[in-house]
């Protein structure tokens, strides 16, 4: 476990973002639509692994494919899988196992929610929530899911990699 990972988030167009997410053995890429509140989703998602006994479901709409997260916190360690599936708008309610496994990976929550929050810390920096409101589109850039996740991550995580981008 515990291995290094690296996670992208990038506006690329309007209404549409860069997700990139890879560890030593493989990498995913996914073109994310502003269908639904994907980045808020991720946060909030990651956030929820704080409590006891956690999975967590969500979805990103690529348009018209599912790419559907689905994170298993054990201990301070998280297994995520990325499944795919053809069209959202029929999958929404199937079960994992009808997806395709896109990327797997077991890794150190603290690893993740760090290149996470540094990656979304980023994108503010670079677009103002004015600017990120204008290029995604339907919805504001999650704040408050931003600050509850950094927060979660400091206090409970004990990160020794730096936080210079994370000083607000
Ligand atoms: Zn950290």
């Amino acid at each position: 476990m515990a291995g290094q990972v690296e996670f992208g988030w990038r506006l690329s167009g309007t209404g549409w973002a860069t997700c990139r997410i890879a560890d030593a053995s493989g990498e995913a890429k996914y073109e994310v639509s502003y269908c639904t509140d994907a980045l808020a989703d991720l946060l909030n998602g990651l956030g929820g692994l704080y409590r006891p006994k956690p999975v967590e479901r969500f979805s990103f709409d690529l348009e018209p494919a599912e790419i559907r997260w689905v994170l298993r916190g054990i201990g301070t360690g998280l297994e995520v899988s990325i499944y795919r599936f053809p069209d959202m708008l029929v999958s929404f309610d199937a079960p994992d196992g009808d997806g395709t496994l896109s990327w797997r990976s077991t890794l150190s929550r603290s690893r993740l929610v760090h290149a996470v929050v540094e990656a979304a810390q980023a994108v503010l920096q670079e677009h103002g929530e004015a600017g990120y409101k204008a290029k995604w589109g339907r919805f504001p850039f999650p704040t408050a899911s931003l600050q509850d996740l950094r927060r979660l991550h400091l206090r409970v995580d004990g990160c020794d990699q730096p936080h210079d981008l994370l000083a607000s």
